[in-house]
């Protein structure tokens, strides 16, 4: 073993420089050491002296004062080849390896030399423990014994040196590796504040949040709750986290009512196959009992290995938005119904894409076929020149202002070329499953036969009353006839009679007259005779009339100023005499009527006050319709025929201006109409 080392001198050199003992200062402890050799062997010179490479280097030097030799002049590295044992030179004069060595024909004269090997514990001869003298000798038994103790104590010292400085190093390390440890201590402990702090954070976040939200672990034990989700189950945190998301207390149900099988919830989806569910709706309970529609996405937590850890579930209470829907879906299905027994013809046009969609019964009323494909233009294209443009200007004002409107025309049928009239709303919409879709739709109903009905009753009253009005023309005459005789033969009865026929006769000349107005508005025949005049000339001609007419109300008329109109003035008066009549007729004898005209913004106003049953207030829009008439209690033996508001109206619309009503039940009413005035 000590063969095979001492053969491998490069692990020899390793070893030595593992002791770190070469070219170190000079120590006490091994001064005292060659010191007792020298002593001990009675020799002037000790070393301990360490074979390196290419020389020998002294540790300690007594009695020499050279700190390391070359190599080749060494005794040392003859006596370390045999590593057991000592070698001695009694005269190196006379012994071939060391006669020509400089140290023995020079300074120091090395006559005798001793030196025993220090062997390492494992088997490295480092160098020698020797002792050196001038003239030749040997060494006793008990010197070379305590040569060789010594040397073993020089090892010693040498392993203790470097299991020190080992010691040192592993010390070194371990106060590093320590100081590494409380930097990692202290990080860690940062990282943990922060994540409590986000963790905090989080949870603040997902209380905030809108929707219900609940963490599962890998079974569906819930071990997080958000606030929202306790709201909407009502059931509190401690008790939340002892329940799973199919736990009984959900009473988890199909839309329909039907329990909802453990495997069908969507967060036991996300545990069993790692699958993400998305809008899924489920009927709940809350601690209550009440039901509750849910939506609900669910995904699954998976660890670094893929592995399903547990869920998260998010849902929304959509239980008003569900109903919401319901009502919506009934109603949709009403208004198709509605469509189809009205026979409604229906269309609409996604904006974007210009497409156009028109249903069977469209197609049919413009006189396609139920297999053309036709476009928005094409409809436009068959309704009447007349009509066109306007349809079309409102058309397009109902989808800039996104509001619904209404409009009669006649059209000509594509194929068959009839004359049709339509009555026609448009209105724009989104589309309810995608708001980004804009719409504009239709409907078209058939009036025709309506129209014609119209038609033939404006006829038939144009026709009746200018039939009546030749024979009533006579009447009239002859009752002023008979009224100048009776009054020329002072028969007062006579004379008083003929005057309630002729008053009776106006009543029905008016009448006629409004029938006839009426059917010549439905033609488009009213002529208006446009001419200066000032308002306070009508009132003075209208308070004249009522002064002799009427004698059951007290009828008052404001002082006006001038106000000057260019209006037809004949109509004008109609629709104020109509005021005061109606006033008249719908407000107690007895009662006061205020006529009074002011001015507002560039229009004169001209009121007729009563003190009346007044106008219910659901009737008032349609008050000016005609033939429309108020049914209520205290109309009852009111006779009329609801046509002479409509035909005020007609007649203040033609002059630009604009008539209305203010009234409320039993308490009077107040109808004005307002015309622009002229300036000058
Ligand atoms: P008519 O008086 O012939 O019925 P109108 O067109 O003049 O027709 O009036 C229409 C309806 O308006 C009347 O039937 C009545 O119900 C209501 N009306 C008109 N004027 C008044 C008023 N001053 N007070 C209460 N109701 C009125």
């Amino acid at each position: 073993m000590a063969q095979m080392n001492f053969l491998n001198e490069q692990k020899r050199l390793e070893a030595l420089r593992s002791y770190s003992i070469l070219d170190t200062d000079e120590e006490a402890d091994y001064d005292d050491l060659t010191e007792i050799a020298a002593a001990i062997c009675d020799s002037p010179i000790a070393l301990i002296s360490f074979v390196d490479k290419d020389r020998q280097w002294f540790k300690s030097h007594y009695g020499l004062d050279v700190h390391q030799t070359d190599r080749c002049h060494s005794f040392c590295s003859h006596a370390i080849q045999d590593p057991e044992k000592l070698m001695q030179v009694e005269d190196a004069q006379f012994d071939q390896r060391f006669q020509d060595n400089p140290l023995v024909t020079g300074s120091p004269d090395i006559r005798f030399y001793a030196g025993m090997p220090l062997l390492d514990k494992d088997g490295y001869a480092l160098g020698s423990l020797c002792v050196i003298d001038q003239k030749p000798r040997v060494l006793t038994q008990i010197q070379q014994k305590a040569l060789r103790t010594l040397a073993h104590q020089v090892i010693d010292k040498l392993s203790l040196r470097r299991n020190n400085r080992e010691l040192y190093t592993i010390n070194q390390q371990l106060t590093e590796t320590n100081s590494k440890l409380r930097e990692a201590e202290e990080s860690l402990k940062k990282v943990n504040t922060a994540l409590t702090e986000s963790k905090e954070r989080l949870q603040t976040i997902l209380d905030l949040v809108v929707e219900g939200i609940v963490i599962t672990d890998g079974e569906g034990n819930i071990t997080y709750t958000n606030r929202r989700n306790r709201e909407i189950f009502k059931i509190d945190e401690k008790k939340m986290l002892t329940l799973t998301n199919v736990s009984p207390e959900f009473n988890n149900r199909r839309l329909d009512g039907s329990p909802l099988p453990p495997e069908e919830h969507p967060v036991t989806m996300a545990l069993n196959k790692g699958a993400t569910t998305i809008n899924n709706e489920l009927l709940v309970s809350d601690q209550y009992l009440n039901s509750i529609y849910l939506r609900m996405n669910a995904v699954p937590i998976k660890d670094s290995q893929e592995n399903i850890t547990g869920a998260i579930g998010s849902f929304a209470d959509i239980t008003e938005s569900y109903f919401l829907q319901e009502k919506l879906k009934e109603r949709e299905m009403s208004l198709r119904a509605a469509i189809s027994s009205a026979d409604l013809g229906t269309w609409r046009m996604d904006l974007q894409t210009k497409e156009f969609f028109a249903s069977a019964r469209m197609k049919e009323l413009f006189g396609f076929y139920e297999d053309e494909q036709i476009s928005y233009e094409d409809v436009l294209g068959q309704i009447a020149e007349s009509h066109r443009d306007k349809v079309i200007a409102v058309a397009e004002a109902s989808l800039l202002q996104n509001e619904s409107s209404e409009l009669e025309y006649p059209i000509v049928r594509y194929h068959d070329k009839k004359l049709r009239w339509f009555c026609a709303t448009f209105y724009a919409y989104k589309d309810p499953e995608n708001p980004k879709i804009y719409f504009f739709a239709g409907t078209t109903a058939d009036i025709t036969e309506r129209k014609l009905e119209e038609q033939r009753r404006s006829d038939f009253i144009g026709m009746v009353s200018h039939e009546l009005r030749t024979p009533l023309t006579a009447i009239k005459a002859y009752t002023n006839l008979h009224q100048r005789i009776a009054e020329k033969n002072d028969d007062k009865m006579l004379v008083n009679t003929m005057g309630k026929v002729y008053t009776q006769v106006k009543r029905m000349e008016g009448m006629i007259n409004g029938f006839l107005d009426v059917a010549r508005l439905g033609e488009g025949k009213i002529q208006l005779n446009i001419a200066r005049f000032d308002i306070a000339s009508l009132f003075k001609i209208a308070e004249e009339n009522s002064a002799v007419i009427i004698n059951s109300h007290k009828v008052l008329f404001s002082p006006t100023d001038i106000t000057l109109l260019d209006a037809d003035k004949e109509k004008i008066e109609q629709v104020l005499i109509n005021f005061i009549n109606n006033a008249v007729k719908y407000s107690p004898s007895g009662t006061t009527i205020e006529v009074s005209c002011i001015t507002v913004n560039g229009m004169a106003k001209v009121c007729v006050k009563d003190q009346g049953m007044g106008i219910p207030m659901a009737d008032q829009p349609y008050i000016f319709e005609r033939f429309f008439r108020v049914e209520s209690e205290a109309m009852r033996g009111k006779k009329g025929f609801g046509i002479g508001l409509y035909i005020c109206k007609e007649i203040i619309e033609r002059h630009q201006g604009e008539i209305g009503v203010e009234s409320s039940e039993g308490q009077g009413s107040e109808f004005w109409f307002s015309l622009p005035i002229f300036q000058n």
